[in-house]
C-alpha cells in the first residue's frame, strides 16, 4: 500500500539531522518502488522522483531545521503540483447553457456521475437538465431516468424503445422527447430543449465500452463536434491501476476532455491513478466519487488527494464534514476535551452518533488514517455498527468508559462477552477511539498531524 510504503520510507529519515546524498538516494529508491507499486506509470514515477531527488540534494533540505521533514514537505509539494496543484471549478458559459459532456469506458461511473452532479448543481440554484445520449446499452436511459428522479431533476431521452421515427409523448412530467436511436441527434435536440426552457446546464451522458473501441470514439467525438461542450469531463474508475494511463491517453487522443473525474475512490486505491492520469494527461482533475449514493461526490482538492496518499488522512474534509453537521458548541465542548485529553469512550459514542446524520459513515471512516487497516470493516459497516459499538460501549464500567488504558485483556473478553460481540471487536473499536483521539487532540491544539512515526512537525 502506497502509504504504508511512504510512511515506512520517511520512518528511516527521522532524527537525522543531516541528509546524505546516499541518504537521499535512499529514500527516492524507496518512494521509486513505492509509487510502482501503487501502480503508477513508469514515466510518471521517474520525473516524479527525479524532482524531489534534485529538490531533496538542493539547499533548502541542506538549511531546513529538520531537513527529513523537508523532505516529506517537498513530496508533498510534488504530489499536489502533478495533481493539478489548485482545486479546479467548472468552467461556465459565459452565455447560454454550460454543456458538460461525460466519457468514459463503460461501468467507469459516467450515468452515476450525471445523477451526482445534476443534484451537486441543482443545490447550488441551477437548473440541470440530464441527456441519454447513451443509447447503446438497452438499459442505458432508464438507468438515468431513475438516477434524475433521485436527483430531482429534469431529463431529456429518447422515450425506451421508441425507434418509431415519431416523437415521444413526455412522461413523468420532466421528459423531454427525440427519436430514438441516434446520440448524435439526441445531443443536439436536447441544446434546443435547454435552450428553449431555459436549463442554465446540460449534462450528457454517453455510452461506454468495456475497452478502449474506435466506434465508440468516435461516437464520443462526433457528439463533441455536434454540441461544443464547455467541459468533457473524463470517467475513470479508480482502481484500474496500470490501465488507466492507456485508457486515458486513447480517450485524449479519440475524444480529448478538459478535466478528469475519478470514481470510486471510496475502493483500496490510494492514489496511484489518479497521480497517472492527471500527469500523463496534464489534464486536472475535478471532482471525487467516494460511493454509490448520490450525495458520495465532492470537488476535488489536491492538497487534500496528497495527504490522503501520505496517510494524514483526509482531515480537512473530515473537519469540513463535521462542522456542517455539528452545532458548535457541540464541537467546542468536544475539541476542549480533545485538547485536554479528557475525551471518553463515551464521548466517543455521542460523536459516532452524530456521525450517523453525516451520511455515507464508510467514506468517513475511510478517511481516518490507521482506517485502511479496517478494510473489511469498512465493507461490512453499516448502521449496526454503531448499534454494536454502543453496545460493547455500554457493557463497559463507568471507570473503563473514562480511562481506556483500563482495558486489558479480562476486560475486554468480559465486554465482550457482555456486548454479545468478539474480543476482536472490542479491540478494533479501542483501537479506532485511540487513533482518532490522537488525531483529533493534535487538531484541536492547531498543530498539523503527524506523519505517522516522523514525530511532530
Ligand atoms: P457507466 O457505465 O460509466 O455509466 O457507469 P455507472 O454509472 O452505471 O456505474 C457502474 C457501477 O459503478 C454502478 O454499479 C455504480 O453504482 C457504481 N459506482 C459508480 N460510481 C461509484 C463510486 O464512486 N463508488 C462505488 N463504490 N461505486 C460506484
Ligand atoms: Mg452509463
Amino acid at each position: 500500500n502506497l502509504s504504508d510504503r511512504l510512511s515506512e520510507t520517511f520512518k528511516n529519515l527521522r532524527g537525522k539531522g543531516k541528509l546524505s546524498p546516499a541518504d537521499v538516494d535512499g529514500t527516492v529508491r524507496e518512494i521509486r518502488r513505492a509509487l510502482l507499486d501503487a501502480d503508477v506509470a513508469l514515466d510518471v514515477v521517474k520525473d516524479f522522483t527525479g524532482k524531489v531527488r534534485e529538490r531533496a540534494l538542493g539547499d533548502e533540505v541542506s538549511k531546513a531545521l529538520n531537513p527529513s521533514q523537508q523532505v516529506v514537505q517537498i513530496v508533498n509539494d510534488e504530489l499536489v503540483a502533478i495533481l493539478g496543484g489548485e482545486a479546479r471549478r467548472i468552467e461556465f458559459a459565459k452565455t447560454g447553457p454550460t454543456i458538460i459532456m461525460l466519457a468514459g469506458l463503460q461501468g467507469a461511473g459516467k450515468t452515476t456521475l450525471a445523477g451526482k452532479l445534476a443534484k451537486w448543481l441543482a443545490g447550488q440554484n441551477h437548473t440541470p437538465l440530464l441527456v441519454a445520449a447513451d443509447l447503446q446499452r438497452p438499459n442505458a436511459v432508464t438507468q438515468l431516468t431513475v438516477v434524475a428522479e433521485q436527483a430531482g431533476v429534469a431529463i431529456f431521452a429518447p422515450e425506451a424503445g421508441n425507434t418509431s421515427g415519431e416523437d415521444p409523448t413526455p412522461s413523468r412530467g420532466f421528459f423531454g422527447g427525440s427519436k430514438g436511436g441516434d446520440p448524435v441527434k439526441v445531443a443536439k435536440d436536447a441544446l434546443k430543449y435547454a435552450k428553449d426552457k431555459q436549463y442554465d446546464v446540460v449534462i450528457v451522458d454517453t455510452a461506454g465500452r468495456l475497452g478502449v473501441d474506435a466506434e465508440l470514439m468516435k461516437q464520443a467525438s462526433d457528439i463533441r463536434k455536434a454540441i461544443d461542450p464547455d467541459e468533457v469531463f473524463f470517467v475513470i474508475d479508480a482502481m484500474i491501476g496500470q490501465d488507466a494511463v492507456a485508457t486515458a491517453k486513447a480517450f485524449q487522443a479519440g475524444v480529448d476532455f478538459t478535466a478528469v473525474v475519478l470514481t470510486k475512490l471510496d475502493g483500496d486505491a490510494r492514489g496511484g491513478a489518479a497521480l497517472s492520469v492527471a500527469s500523463v494527461t496534464g489534464r486536472p482533475i475535478i471532482f471525487a466519487s467516494t460511493g454509490e449514493s448520490l450525495d458520495d461526490f465532492e470537488p476535488f482538492y489536491p492538497d487534500r488527494m496528497a495527504s490522503r496518499i501520505l496517510d494524514l488522512g483526509d482531515i480537512l474534509t473530515l473537519i469540513e464534514q463535521a462542522q456542517k453537521n455539528f452545532d458548535e458548541e457541540e464541537s467546542m465542548k468536544i475539541a476542549e476535551k480533545f485538547a485536554t485529553d479528557s475525551f471518553t469512550l463515551e464521548d466517543f459514542l455521542s460523536q459516532m452518533q452524530q456521525l450517523k446524520k453525516m451520511g455515507s459513515m464508510k467514506a468517513m471512516l475511510g478517511m481516518l488514517p490507521g482506517a485502511k487497516g479496517m478494510r473489511e470493516q469498512l465493507d461490512n459497516f453499516d448502521e449496526s455498527e454503531i448499534t454494536r459499538t454502543e453496545a460493547i460501549i455500554q457493557s463497559m464500567t463507568l471507570a473503563e468508559r473514562r480511562t481506556p488504558k483500563l482495558l486489558n485483556g479480562s476486560r475486554r473478553v468480559r465486554i465482550a462477552r457482555g456486548s454479545g460481540t468478539t474480543v476482536t471487536e472490542v479491540n478494533a473499536l479501542v483501537n479506532r477511539f485511540d487513533q482518532a483521539a490522537k488525531m483529533m487532540k493534535t487538531v484541536a491544539k492547531g498543530g498539523v498531524p503527524n506523519i505517522p512515526g516522523m514525530g511532530p512537525i
